[in-house]
């Protein structure tokens, strides 16, 4: 099977050999893909010209209603998609889930924001500035949709949510959408993709797919245009140069890998909710999409007092984590997505070897050999003051490392030395640690779970992210910002300080939504 790119309106094959999809069991080659010799720059020029004066001619209530047609059309075949996930991701039922589910619920989320919005085409900020003595001459900030084209380059573990939370933005903002899904894994986004185009809920040019390597693709862009790039951190800093250097500066958004830690609170003891809420937080941080999150706790921070205690209870429930097919029922954690993979993460758990020690693994069944299965691996790092791999290493698969702090300000000390994080979970009942978590790993961090006995169970975990709150993290985390309900509108829009008089002011006011972004 070849994947084929969906280009200026129509299915088309590159020229090329390709490069295989595997089955992440079996590690058999399952497809190939390839965009060699395809015209990147006409399909660019397609999707702005037919696709961004669809969009730019609906209003923000019929863009939330082209959103739920593709959440529909999406939603009618998710158990077959469900069935790739298992083949070439090495996803669970449940790991399907947040990465299928997840994708669907973005979209019908920003479907909603579009009737919130209704039927207006632009967002003017709340408020006016009087710029003169006289009440004649006023300021207002209006945001109006960019006329250029969101290129939305996708890593390898989200082939699903990482493509439509990323169209969901740019198409209710009016922008069309060109998503390149990583290589590994395209098959589920070329299946989605198809299955949206065959439903005909899109205008043409909307949205547009290239299922191959992505280069040529940046350098093609335009003013207005712009990259929203998922993945690693050397991946991240090639573009960062690439875009750095063009004239046109297309706007350029990174989601980069993060080392995110959990912290049990100096005040925690076992017995209490929290303690054990905690525990069962990490167990998922070794098992869902057998840690392949960006978002994933890779550090737990335990007070040293109740260090034993913690890692004993964590390492008992790791040992016992069933590893194994992800078809059967009874498996917990499935393989990484390849050989490359698995090698990968077990090279960076030998890197953690200098600083840390094996507290428990989970046993590997008989698995073959060009599967990409890795047993789960809790890590104590005996000295993490002094650790630094521990701090800025990430491995991508089922491994976390638990280190003891001795009171708050070192751990806070120990989480920033991630310099920068996309996600932190604190599990504490006392609201002055809160509120100092808040206040000092804020700046570190994009999002922080707080979780107390009130919360219990309701919380929606340490790395599932949420559409309605801000995704992403500064420093190594990528410094971008995604999703916030209508805050990820501001990516694809551009806010302009409107001057004139209130006569002026007020048309213009006719034909927008007024909201904060
Ligand atoms: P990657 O190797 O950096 O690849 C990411 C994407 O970039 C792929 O689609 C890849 O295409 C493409 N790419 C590579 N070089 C390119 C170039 N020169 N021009 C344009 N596109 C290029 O990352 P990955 O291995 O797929 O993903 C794993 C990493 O992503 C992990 O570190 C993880 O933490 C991070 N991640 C972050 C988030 C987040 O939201 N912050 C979410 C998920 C994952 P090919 O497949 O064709 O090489």
């Amino acid at each position: 099977m070849r994947l084929q790119s969906y280009l200026a309106g129509r299915w088309q094959s590159g020229t090329g050999a390709g490069r295989p999809l595997v089955n992440a069991t079996t590690g058999v080659e399952i497809a190939r893909a390839d965009a060699t010799g395809l015209d990147i720059r006409g399909a660019l020029d397609h999707a702005r010209e037919k696709g961004g004066a669809a969009l730019r001619a609906m209003t923000f209530a019929q863009r939330g209603a082209l959103l739920k047609a593709v959440a529909d059309a999406l939603q009618a075949r998710r158990d077959e998609y469900g069935a790739i996930a298992r083949e070439n991701s090495g996803n669970t039922a449940a790991d399907a889930s947040v990465d299928i589910d997840g994708g669907i619920f973005t979209l019908k989320t920003y479907a909603r924001l579009g009737q919130l919005l209704g039927d207006t085409t632009r967002i003017l900020e709340p408020g006016q500035e009087q710029l003169a003595r006289d009440p004649v001459f006023f300021a207002r900030h209006v945001w109006a949709t960019r006329p250029g084209v969101s290129v939305q380059i996708n890593a390898f573990n989200f082939p699903s949510w990482g493509m439509w939370e990323k169209v969901a933005q740019a198409t209710l903002a009016g922008v069309p959408s060109l998503a390149k899904p990583a290589v590994a894994t395209a098959l589920l986004s070329e299946a989605m993709v198809r299955d949206v185009v065959a439903a005909r809920v899109v205008p043409d040019g909307v949205l547009s797919l290239v299922c191959g390597s992505g280069e040529g693709l940046v350098e093609a862009l335009g003013p207005m245009d712009s990259v929203a790039f998922t993945g690693s951190s050397a991946t991240a800093m090639v573009l960062r140069i690439q875009v750095a250097g063009m004239a046109a500066a297309p706007r350029l958004t990174v989601e980069a890998d993060s080392v995110n830690a959990t912290i049990l609170g100096p005040d925690v003891k076992p017995g209490q909710a929290v303690f054990d809420l905690a525990l069962r937080e990490a167990v998922k941080a070794l098992s869902v999409k057998a840690g392949q999150l960006c978002t994933n706790i890779r550090r737990i921070l335990v007070p040293a007092e109740i260090e034993q205690e913690f890692t004993g209870a964590l390492a008992a429930m790791v040992s016992v984590l069933r590893v194994g097919d992800p078809a059967d029922e009874s498996t917990r954690v499935g393989p990484l997505i390849n050989v490359a993979q698995r090698e990968e993460a077990l090279r960076n758990i030998d890197r953690l070897s200098a600083e840390t020690k094996v507290v428990a693994q989970a046993v590997l069944p008989d698995v073959a050999e060009s599967s990409g299965f890795v047993a789960p691996t809790l890590l104590r790092c005996a000295e993490p003051a002094s650790g630094s791999a521990v701090h800025e290493l990430e491995v991508f698969g089922p491994c976390a490392t638990v280190l003891a702090y001795r009171d708050l300000t070192e751990a806070i000390v120990l989480a920033t030395k991630a310099e920068g994080s996309l996600a932190l979970s604190l599990f504490s009942e006392d609201a002055g640690v809160q509120a100092r978590a808040v206040a000092e790993l804020g700046p570190w961090h994009g999002r922080l779970m707080l979780v107390d006995g009130e919360v219990g169970k309701a919380h929606t975990g340490h790395a599932i992210v949420m559409p309605q709150c801000v995704h992403g993290g500064p420093g190594r985390a990528g410094g971008g910002e995604e999703l916030g309900g209508l805050r990820g509108l501001r990516f694809h829009m551009q806010r302009s300080a409107v001057q004139g008089g209130p006569r002026m002011l007020a048309t213009i006011a006719e034909h927008a939504a007024e909201q904060a972004l």
